[in-house]
């Protein structure tokens, strides 16, 4: 070994999922909307002065944050812009977990966050959720540095209502709690109310799922003027300049766009419907997700295997070999119609045989 070997900061990087690049595919591994955008992402990059690239992105993101604050009826001072939730979450973990107690997030959550943990070296322990998958809010109820979860979590789609959110923000006064409503819109309840209750609450939302903007790359937080000052300042500290002008501009035209993001997203949570009542009579086991996809594992064929037999065919689902206790499951994003049909067609066909 290299004396300077010792000096590297060694990480295990997150695996995202996979991006194949094939013509005619059923991609429903990521999470990602079907959808377009709001018709008004396109014409506003349509009219993209080429010549103002020249300049300087505004580093407050002015145009996107106020936007963001009229939508959701805060304070501009209440929001903080970055390149994708990823950015934001990764940005809060950096300036409010510094204590020498363990964070708390649930075992099987979104595997970015021991990623990080790892990375700047922040204690961490994960909280087994129940038997049905479920956060139990009296598991988070002892000593610990700051806690996060998504909700809906991910990647059961299991929803938490909004008392049961509020009793793991009133056993925690004195660290921060962060709830990553990535999948918020898809017909749960925000922990908004709570930001104005409470003085240590975040919430965290994205532009990638209910908004048809992964490509983007835009999220969001919302909290107290005190915690974004604090984020804010974190995030001048190490690059000023994240969020490109064409970015800031076309995710401000998309989220004027009010009725687009309720019809797009009222057709996902039809579809979602549609599937499940499909996968139930397929034999399929899987809990009410209130989130763009459903978490489904079959009794008979393991989730290895039905991964690889939908891969064949070009249909593209998420499987987790770890930890164990889910390894029988797929993770299937909510498509078209079309697309669904398609999948449903193929399993029915598929299980029969
Ligand atoms: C998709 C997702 C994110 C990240 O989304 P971005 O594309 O970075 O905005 C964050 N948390 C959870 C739970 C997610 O599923």
């Amino acid at each position: 070994m290299k004396n300077w070997e010792k000096n590297i900061r060694k990480v295990v990087p997150y695996v995202p999922g996979e991006q194949p690049k094939k013509a005619r595919m059923i991609k429903l591994n990521t999470n990602e909307n079907p959808y377009p955008p709001a018709p008004g992402v396109a014409e506003t990059l349509k009219c993209i002065d080429t010549d103002k690239l020249r300049l300087y992105p505004d580093p407050v993101v002015g145009d996107l944050v106020q936007a963001i604050a009229d939508f959701y009826q805060v304070g501009s001072n209440q929001v903080f812009v970055g390149v994708g939730s990823d950015d934001v979450l990764a940005m809060i973990f950096m300036t409010f977990f510094n204590s020498d107690k363990p964070i708390l997030f649930p075992d099987i959550t979104y595997s970015f966050y021991d990623v990080w943990a790892d990375m700047l070296r922040i204690p961490y322990e994960k909280v087994p959720l129940d038997e049905q998958f479920r956060i139990q809010s009296k598991d988070y109820a002892r000593p610990n540095g700051g806690v996060i979860f998504p909700n809906p979590n991910a990647p059961t789609g299991e929803l938490m209502e909004l008392a049961q959110i509020e009793d793991i923000i009133k056993a925690n006064p004195d660290v921060i709690v962060v709830v990553d409503e990535a999948y918020i819109d898809f017909g749960g309840m925000s922990a908004l109310p709570l930001v104005e209750k409470y003085d240590n609450v975040i919430v965290v939302q994205t532009f990638s799922k209910s908004r048809s903007m992964a490509g983007s790359r835009i999220g969001y937080a919302i909290s107290s003027p005190a915690l974004i000052r604090y984020l804010n300042d974190v995030k001048y500290s190490f690059n000023s300049y994240t969020m490109d002008s064409i970015t800031i501009a076309l995710g401000t035209a998309a989220i004027r766009d009010r009725a687009y993001f309720e019809e797009t997203r009222d057709k996902i949570i039809k579809t979602r419907e549609w599937t499940k009542e499909q996968l139930a009579e397929l034999g399929f086991v899987f809990g009410d997700s209130k989130s763009n996809f459903i978490f489904a594992m079959h009794p008979k064929v393991s989730g290895e295997k039905l991964f690889e037999v939908l891969k064949e065919q070009d249909i593209y689902v998420r499987h987790f070999s770890k930890p164990a206790r889910i390894n029988e499951y797929l993770r299937i994003t909510i498509g078209t119609d079309e697309q669904m049909q398609e999948l449903i067609d193929f399993l029915r066909s598929y299980l029969s045989a």
